[in-house]
């Protein structure tokens, strides 16, 4: 590359931004713990920032980490920025302006299980909002007679193996393959897929003994790079825009918000914007907080204050009259800029995420916008309608509200990772209103399934 290539600096090009999705037991928080685990033995101490909610992993440790497969001359990208949270509930929670807040993710797949209800879930939801993903196909060191070569990228590992093994485990890639072909797309293993191009690479990988993971982080930097350039360019001199990952108290400072900036940048006494369940709030921060590195943590504090954050990072703000801030609703700095301006763009926002609903049908509740979102799409899906949708506890007044339902069917409720007061369940058994909780989305609607179906049964 010559000195006159115009190539953007790389201050203006944010850290793409990574979810891990997968059904439960497939090894998303392995991976993740393995990742941050490489990477800080890789690189000297305060190689990986921890972050509210994430963890940033820069461009020169993931090269180190993955040795000669990565040359950090090649990107332009600063690094990645992992969601701590794994799974595909906090990633619908997590939007972005139009879409979803993380670019890229990771589709954990065992390779003895396969495709389970949770990874046709979250495919769906990859699709749903076009997120580039790749597959790690996990725990390829539980194929019988794995061998594992220390040190060398996995495909060659699995070329070094017995032939025995080597098919073992090729069938089992093939039926990922397969699967992921029979969702409408095209994959292939890493090595063969170019460029990406309406491609899935799948990685063979072991959370258990490192195996791949550098050619994981390998094959997500050309993802990255391939997918996200103009997205990616941030203003980091502008006033700053997040999203909502949880809403909660943190000691000394009342509510908080842990939030994902995504662009520009936050700063102390910035008066912002934050999406809540009457609408939009307008208050003024505090402080903002971030973890202390760990070996300056002391028992009686945890955080630290920072004056300002930069995209894309996760950062605690506290403020005032932040309790009915809700997760996945969008947070805007106003600076510079009108008000009114900034206030309608967070209603916008809020009316975007829109659940249909109907004057007949179930009563629904979430803890999040995204996950009320998944919900919804789920049931319109299986046809199911819905009278209420929304945020929150399940309360007496969505017990009256499903006791209006016509059908008998409808008479329920689908709690998904919330709570029941007390005075609602009562309610619920009085009048006959059936309740659902689950914190997986398919047992909910499983659950409710059958329950109609044995509805359906009696009545024949
Ligand atoms: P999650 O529910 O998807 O986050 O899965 P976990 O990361 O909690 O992993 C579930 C179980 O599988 C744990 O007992 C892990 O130790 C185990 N596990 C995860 N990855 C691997 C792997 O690559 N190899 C082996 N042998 N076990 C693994």
């Amino acid at each position: 590359m010559s000195d006159t290539d115009a190539t953007p600096p790389t201050d203006t090009l944010r850290t793409p931004i990574v979810a891990v999705l997968g059904h439960v037991d497939h090894g998303k928080t392995s991976l993740l713990d393995k990742i941050r685990g490489s990477a800080v033995t890789a690189g000297e101490s305060g190689a990986i920032t921890q972050h509210i909610g994430a963890t940033a992993v820069p461009l020169d440790v993931i090269s180190e980490i993955a040795g000669e497969l990565v040359d950090p001359t090649d990107f332009d990208l600063p690094g990645l920025l992992f969601i701590d949270t794994p799974g595909h509930h906090s990633f619908s929670t997590l939007r972005s302006r139009g879409g979803a807040l993380a670019d890229i993710a990771i589709l954990v797949v065992d390779v003895n299980d396969g495709f389970q209800p949770q990874t046709l879930e979250a495919i769906d939801i990859l699709k749903r909002t076009q997120t580039p993903f790749i597959v790690a196909a996990n725990k390829i060191d539980t194929v019988p007679g794995w061998n594992p070569t220390e040190g060398a990228p996995v495909q060659q590992t699995m070329e070094s193996q017995s032939d025995r093994v080597q098919s073992d485990l090729n069938e089992k890639l093939y039926e990922i393959i397969g699967e992921l072909s029979d969702n409408g797309f095209s994959a292939d293993m890493y090595w063969r897929v170019q460029n990406f191009q309406g491609n899935i690479g799948v990685v063979p990988v072991s959370a258990e003994t490192s195996e791949g993971i550098p050619d994981l982080l390998t094959v997500m930097m050309g993802l990255s790079q391939r997918y996200m350039k103009e997205e990616m360019e941030i203003d980091t001199a502008g006033p700053g825009v997040g999203t909502v990952l949880e809403v909660k108290d943190t000691q000394g400072f009342g509510t908080t918000l842990d939030a994902i900036i995504y662009d520009g940048t936050i700063r102390n006494d910035d008066t912002i914007v934050v999406g809540g369940l009457q609408g939009p709030i307008v208050t003024e921060v505090r402080a903002l907080l971030r973890p202390r590195p760990l070996e300056e943590i002391r028992t009686e504090q945890e955080f630290e204050q920072v004056d300002e954050v930069v995209a894309a990072d996760g950062v605690k703000i506290a403020a005032p009259d932040l309790d009915d801030a809700m997760a996945g609703a969008p947070i805007r700095v106003i600076r510079n800029r009108e008000r009114s301006e900034v206030i309608a763009e967070v209603e916008e926002e809020l009316a975007e995420i829109e659940v249909r609903t109907q004057e007949e049908g179930v009563v629904i509740k979430a803890d999040t916008l995204g996950s009320l979102e998944a919900l919804s799409s789920t049931l319109a899906e299986e046809e199911i309608p819905v009278m209420r949708a929304e945020v929150g506890a399940v309360a007496p007044r969505d017990v009256r509200v499903a006791d209006t339902a016509n059908e008998s069917t409808h008479r329920a409720i689908l709690a998904f990772s919330v709570d029941v007061l007390d005075d609602a369940r009562d309610l619920a058994e009085q009048e006959g209103v059936e309740l659902f909780e689950d914190e997986v989305i398919y047992q909910l609607v499983d659950a409710y399934d059958e329950h109609v179906t044995a509805i359906e049964e009696s009545q024949q």
